[in-house]
């Protein structure tokens, strides 16, 4: 099958209403998309990402309120998230209503929900009569792709299609947040800060430690990883020399030690072109083959530092 790249959202919708797979632009990551009511489809995702069968998707939408139409409960503090942070990167985990296939939820009784941020993936959505499952368009465990040429580089003729958006803005996926009650628990680091979350809802949890329980969504301590070595630091003896088969990760002011290859993630230390760099940054280290092994200092704690950190970790942890 051949994979084309595409800009037409009419030819997208009739890929997807033909129960097709396409990629689509998101402001977080590109995602592999289907009907999410289709149940043959949304196990052609799976197949096509070899992802396993316990790691549940995100179903898209394209207007607030179609929530209530695949969420049976919706807590006022959801709501609040929803009303101050739609379209954007934020993931509600809420209980499901029966039309949502298990295959999407992986058998669970709750179902993860966004509103993309990208002009092109809300008008695809607003026209067709489903929403889109979607989990990032990537082999399963490997760098997120955040341009059409990343997801073209590892699915050409596994797809018919992708939605040419340019480049993802965020960069990192969707911050992901369960309720307890009323209470917020974020399960996974992401494009929308604690900070962002804490000011809405006051008291927050935080719960993205739990490694390779499928309920602490995606978040299994390998991921997102380059195929060669990366090593995480947290300072460099000032003696020390690399050579120049090493590429280095850094953000903000760093001195040359020897002959590494840095690469800035940002050179004035803001952390929202940190995280659009991100991705980017590792599948060139990966691919280009003057560099042997990775290394990259985590960033401070804070903000989006937080997420990037989290995917960092996630990248370098070995078994
Ligand atoms: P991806 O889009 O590839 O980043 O994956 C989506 C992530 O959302 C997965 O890792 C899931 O574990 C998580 N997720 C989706 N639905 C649920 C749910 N019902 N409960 C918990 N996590 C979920
Ligand atoms: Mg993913």
């Amino acid at each position: 099958m051949e994979t084309k790249i595409s800009s037409s959202i009419e030819e997208a919708a009739e890929f997807l209403n033909r129960s097709q797979l396409v990629a689509i632009p998101t402001e977080t990551v590109y995602g592999l998309a289907a009907n999410a009511l289709d149940k043959a489809a949304v196990v052609e995702i799976f197949n096509a990402k070899q992802r396993p069968s316990f790691d549940p998707l995100i179903v898209h939408i394209g207007n607030k309120s179609d929530v209530a139409l695949y969420a049976r409960q919706i807590p006022a503090n959801a709501q609040k998230l929803m009303d101050a942070f739609w379209p954007g990167p934020l993931t509600v985990v809420l209980p499901k209503q029966e039309i949502i296939p298990d295959e999407v939820t992986s058998g669970l009784d709750t179902v993860g929900i966004r509103m993309p941020d990208h002009p092109f993936t809300l008008q695809l959505l607003q026209q067709l009569n489903f929403p889109l499952a979607a989990p990032s368009a990537n082999p399963f465990g490997y760098i997120s792709p955040t341009t059409p040429q990343h997801v073209f580089a590892q699915l050409q003729n596994k797809i018919p299609m992708i939605l040419d958006g340019g480049p993802c803005e965020v960069g990192v996926e969707s911050t992901i947040v369960g309720f307890e009650g009323e209470v917020p628990v974020v399960y996974r680091l992401g494009g929308l800060t604690l900070e962002d979350i804490r000011n809405v809802c006051g008291e927050i949890k935080v719960e993205v430690n739990s490694s390779s329980d499928p309920k602490a969504p995606g978040m299994l301590n390998s991921h997102y990883a380059p195929q060669k070595p990366l090593y995480l630091l947290k300072d460099i003896a000032s003696d020390f020399s690399f050579d120049n088969s090493v590429a280095i990760i850094v953000f903000g002011d760093y001195e040359v030690k020897g002959n590494e290859q840095v690469f800035n993630l940002s050179t004035n230390a803001d952390y929202k072109e940190a995280a659009a760099n991100l991705f980017s940054f590792l599948r060139m280290l990966d691919t280009d083959e003057s560099i042997n092994k990775i290394y990259a200092f985590l960033l401070p704690e804070f903000d989006l530092g937080l997420a990037i950190n989290d995917r960092l970790k996630r990248a370098a942890y070995k078994i």
